[in-house]
Formats: structure tokens, sequence, C-alpha cells
């Protein structure tokens, strides 16, 4: 557990980037500080490995002060990501890997291998090793800087908007990557950004903070969607936090209606005897690929013939995701699939929003919450 008390950073200009700041990341999750730009976020973070030394205050990795630990052995625990990977230009991404092994110690051999079993997990497998950064995507480089920090298996890990600089499809990919790659590895994180989306995704807790360097709130995500404790956690946390709110709800039985298809390839007798007059959906192997409205049922079926606007929701998703299938399908029908991705049926917008009305809405209780000001301690003396 890595834990913040009455932390504070007065520059030598005499600004306050950080202010009184006590809180805690527990280990084996992912604690994200986010806030608007200026707010201390990287000079929090920074102080966690000692590139910056607070003021006043102390920082605990389970119960061992950092001040106490000689600074080049503490980061050699603690991998580091920022948020242009920071790779070596001339290195080989292998070598990039191989850094912190070899400044650990380990011959090259061996500390080659290791940096391609973890390039391995970040999905840059083989030949990617022998490449240079600059012949790499920026999505890539993101990965890399991801695998040379996690090379020497450190239990703690500081991310600095990682994933801020790559376009936001790539963004969501490597987000999701980076949550299954946690759920194996299961490293103390602490994760910092200025997108509230990105927060409330990845955040086991999310601690959100103000310009001067103060704790606004600290709670689960659900939580701070639910009860925000004032006006600047709640505008920032966001307009449609109601909606959002309903990423963390579980979908309970949705009624789903048989939804008549037809498979691609198919024929145009086929397809207009499988539809009853409305947009028909288009299966291959039985995974829905898109809509297809009667009027263009003019050739056999082709995935080029489709409407691939609508989004796909899984039966035991979130709310949020059925009622997304709904609104997003040419048809209003949203499209509900199983875990391989197979059609189980398709539900209506009013259906999925009556759903909502009957969910228990997650309750977290105030004594699961550490208040913005109160420091946690484990033991009373
Ligand atoms: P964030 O990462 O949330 O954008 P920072 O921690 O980088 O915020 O900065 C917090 C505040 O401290 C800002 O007002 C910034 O201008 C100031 N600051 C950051 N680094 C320095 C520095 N080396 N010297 C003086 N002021 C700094
Ligand atoms: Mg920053």
């Amino acid at each position: 557990m890595i834990r913040f008390e009455q932390v504070v950073k007065q520059y030598a200009d005499g600004a306050t980037a950080v202010d009184n700041l006590s809180f805690e990341a527990p280990t084996g999750q992912i604690t994200v500080l986010v806030g608007p730009s200026g707010c201390g976020k990287t000079t929090s973070l920074r102080m966690i490995n000692r590139m910056i030394e607070p003021t006043s205050g102390q920082i605990l990795i389970d119960d061992e002060d950092v001040q106490s630990v000689n600074a080049a052995k503490l980061r050699r625990g603690i991998g580091y990501v920022i948020q242009h990977a920071g790779l070596f230009p001339h290195r080989k991404v292998v070598d990039n890997v191989a850094t912190v092994p070899l400044l650990l110690g380990e011959s090259k051999a061996a500390a080659r291998k290791r940096a391609r079993e973890v390039l391995e997990l970040v999905g840059l497998p083989g030949d990617f090793a022998d490449r240079y950064p600059s012949q790499l995507s920026g999505g890539q480089q993101q990965r890399v800087g991801v695998a040379r920090a996690l090379a020497a298996d450190p239990p703690v890990m500081l991310m600095d908007e990682p994933f801020s600089a790559v376009d936001p499809v790539v963004r969501d990919q490597l987000q999701d990557e980076f949550l299954r790659l946690q759920r194996e590895i299961g490293k103390t994180i602490v994760f910092v950004t200025h997108d509230i989306d990105e927060a409330m995704k990845l955040g086991d807790q999310v601690a959100v903070m103000r310009v001067g360097g103060k704790l606004a709130q600290i709670a689960e995500p659900s939580y701070l969607l639910a009860h925000p404790i004032d006006d600047f956690v709640a505008d920032f946390v966001g307009r449609d936090r109601g909606y959002r709110a309903l990423a963390f709800a579980q979908a309970p039985d949705l009624p789903l209606a048989k939804e008549p298809t037809v498979d691609l390839g198919a024929s145009v007798d086929e397809a207009r005897r499988a539809t009853d007059g409305r947009w028909l959906l288009v299966l291959d192997d039985g995974r829905p690929q898109g809509w297809i409205e009667p009027e263009r049922i003019t050739a056999p079926i082709e995935a080029s013939m489709l409407h691939r606007g609508g989004t796909v929701a899984a039966a035991d998703g979130p709310l949020r995701a059925a009622l997304d299938a709904a609104l997003s399908s040419p048809s209003r029908r949203g499209v509900i699939v199983d875990a391989d991705g197979q059609l189980l049926g398709t539900v209506r917008a009013h259906q999925v929003l009556s759903a909502i009305e009957e969910v228990d809405r997650p309750e977290v209780h105030e004594e699961d919450i550490a208040p913005a000001s109160q420091t946690v301690s484990g033991e009373t003396p």
C-alpha cells in the first residue's frame, strides 16, 4: 500500500503545487489521480519515486517512508510510464525494454529474454522486439513504455497520462488491454490522467484533485457519480453522470425479442423471405454483422451492403452498453450477444429504461470511503 500523509509541495517560486494531500493507494489496485491541468497530479506522482521531494509530510510504501530508502534503489522497485513513452530512439525495442533488468544486474541474454516475455504480455510479440521505436505506431510505442516499466516486475507502477497522446480508438484499446493485463499482474498502480472518463474506466478508486493541489474526493467510481461531495466534483465528473453511472450497473435479465435474421451470402429470395418488412439483422456464423434495409435487398447479402453503425452489447454487460446498443441501432432494436459474440436477441430502449428503474444502484457505505481530509491509518497507537 502507498500512503500519502499530509504531503505538501511548494516550488521555489512559492507556488503550492500539492497541499496537505492524504490518501491511500491499496496494494494490487489501480488508484487514479484525476483533475484539471496544473492541479498537482504529476508532482504528486513524482514524489512517490522521489523524482521530486516533498516540502513536508510523508509518503510510505508498505509502511516504509520513501525518504528513508536510497532513491536509485527505490526507483528500481517502481515502474514509471510517461506520456510519450520516452524510449531511446537509437535502441531497438528489445533493448529499450531490457534497460532496467540490465541495471538490476541481469546478464544481457537474460535481460533480453525477459524483455521479449513482457513485450508479448503487452501484445507486441515476435519481430516487434527488433524494430526501432520510430518504426512503431504511437499506440505500440506506449505499449513498449508499459513493457519497459514491467520488465523488472516491480510491485508498484506509476503512470502519468500514458495513453493521452494517442487517438481515442487506440486509447480505448490500450485501456482495455491495460485492464486485462492488470487482472493478471495485480500491481499497485497510481495512474494520473486529466480525462474523467479514463479515470472512471480504469480506477478501482478515483481521487479527484482541484487546482492548488487539494484532494476534493476519493472514492470508487460508482460512488463518485452517485455522491459527488460538492459542485466542483459534480461538475468534473460531468453533466451526464446519471447516464454514465449505468456503466457500473450490470444488466438484469433484459426481455430479449427473437429477431428475424439472415446469413451473409444469402440470396435475395432468402433475405426477402426472412424480413418482416423492417430492418433485417445479418449474421455470420451466429454473430451479428450489421443491419440491412428491406429496400436494399436487391443482390445476395454482402458485408459491404450492411449498416454497421449500431453497437452490440453483451448480455452480462453494463446497462449503459445495452441502452447504447438500442439507441445506436438503425432499427432501434439493440443487439444483445453472449460471451462468444453469438446473437441472443434484441431489446428496445424503453425496455432497457424499465430495467434501469428496477436496478438497485450500487451503494457504497460511508465507512468504506475515506473522506478527503481523513488520513486512514492501519493501526491505532
Ligand atoms: P498536473 O500534472 O496536474 O498538470 P503539475 O504537478 O505538473 O500539475 O503542476 C502543479 C503546479 O505546480 C502547476 O501550477 C505548475 O505550474 C507548478 N509546477 C510544476 N512543476 C514546477 C516546477 N518545477 N517549478 C515551479 N512550479 C512548478
Ligand atoms: Mg501532469
